[in-house]
């Protein structure tokens, strides 16, 4: 295992810190931008690749900072190649997984906010292994530069980028958000903020503050059942938000950001698949300017739930459709992988 856990990691940094710490070695500010658009414009892994910095710099930053926190354990791609899943390994051995999907017209990754997760939803791997720790902002971030930087080597790029990896963002959201904000940059990494989708199981008081920043980033909840009863049981942070209070937050961010919220059900055989179920979705989310993603429930180890079936999927999709509520239902992907929704984990175990 790595020391560099001691070392200031250079993605946890903003541009102004790292300005200091190169104020601190005793060169000049234009230095630090220069460091700064090697790292997130020409995608540099290290400072021996920056080759406008003198041999002695580049000695002092690599004995100053962390350049990598990400050691790749695993790399599986699907039999079709339209879908990668790696393995990472912290230096403190913790481990997180991120997942590249290659469209025809855009290439998106699902990147983890935390190792594990603490939310125990039952349906879910991450879920079912519990909590490790929160990443740090850098930690997120180098998980983006990790593939853009292979998709550089082919002329391609990250294009789009959903936190529905490993974790609850709004579990960790003051880094989620800086991770965001950096990557965002113009002079950096420059990815609009609304590429970015955080998706959250319901943690209300945080929906209302992220609604307050009036970003552009894309706002995903977790719905998967419309009663109190069964959303806790499946989902037992709704013990703590209930239905209720989450669609008064999700009507707030609404009124206040004037953008569409997406709701994601998962559908589990004769659970939550049923037309009934469908009417109360329904019901709940009217008038909302939201989009419904019904999302075919992926196997895991630990819940004995079935995935619904294709016919019932239509079903339950044509009863919003009737109800006026936009809908699609999400196609699978990377399953021969794991590398599905909720499917994050299985082999961290
Ligand atoms: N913690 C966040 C983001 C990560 S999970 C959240 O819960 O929203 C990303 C999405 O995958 C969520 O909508 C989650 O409910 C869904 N999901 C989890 N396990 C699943 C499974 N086994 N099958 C289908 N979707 C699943
Ligand atoms: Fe955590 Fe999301 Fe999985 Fe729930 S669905 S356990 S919140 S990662």
């Amino acid at each position: 295992m790595s020391d560099t856990s001691k070392q200031d990691f250079v993605f946890d940094l903003n541009r102004d810190r790292l300005r200091e710490i190169i104020a601190a070695l005793g060169e000049p500010s234009f230095r630090a931008d220069q460091v700064w658009n090697a790292l997130y414009v020409n995608l540099v892994e290290n400072p021996d690749q920056i080759s406008t910095l003198s041999k002695s710099l580049r000695t002092r930053l690599t004995s100053t900072l962390s350049f990598s926190h990400l050691d790749l354990v695993t790399r599986v791609s699907s039999k079709d190649g339209t879908t990668i899943k790696t393995l990472f390994r912290l230096p403190d051995g913790k481990k997180l997984e991120s997942v590249l999907m290659r469209y025809d017209d855009r290439n998106t990754l699902c990147i983890s906010s935390q190792s594990g997760c603490a939310m125990g939803c039952v349906f879910c791997a991450t879920g079912q292994m519990g909590f490790a720790r929160n990443l740090s902002s850098g930690e997120i971030v180098e998980q983006v530069l990790f593939f853009a930087r292979e998709l550089a080597a082919i002329g391609q790029s990250v294009t789009n980028i959903v936190l529905m990896g490993m974790g609850e963002p709004f579990h960790n959201y003051d880094a989620v958000l800086e991770a965001i904000r950096r990557l965002n940059d113009p002079l950096g990494f420059n990815l609009g903020a609304r590429r970015f989708t955080i998706s959250t199981v319901g943690i209300v008081p945080m929906i209302r503050r992220f609604a307050d920043e009036k970003n552009q980033v894309n706002l995903a909840i977790s719905l998967h059942a419309a009663t109190d009863e069964q959303r806790s049981s499946l989902l037992p942070v709704n013990r703590k938000y209930p239905i209720k209070e989450l669609l008064d937050a999700c009507r707030y961010y609404v009124e206040t950001t004037h953008r569409r919220i997406t709701f994601e059900w998962a559908l589990i055989q004769e659970v939550n698949d049923f037309e009934q179920d469908a009417r109360e979705l329904a019901a709940l989310v009217k008038g909302l300017l939201c989009h419904v993603n019904i999302i075919p429930l992926n196997p895991t180890n630990k819940f004995t739930g079935k995935s619904t079936t294709h016919e019932r999927a239509l079903a339950f999709q044509a009863v919003l459709v009737k109800n006026g509520i936009p809908c699609t239902i999400r196609l699978r992907r990377g399953l021969d992988i794991n590398a599905g929704c909720g499917q994050l984990a299985s082999t961290v175990q």
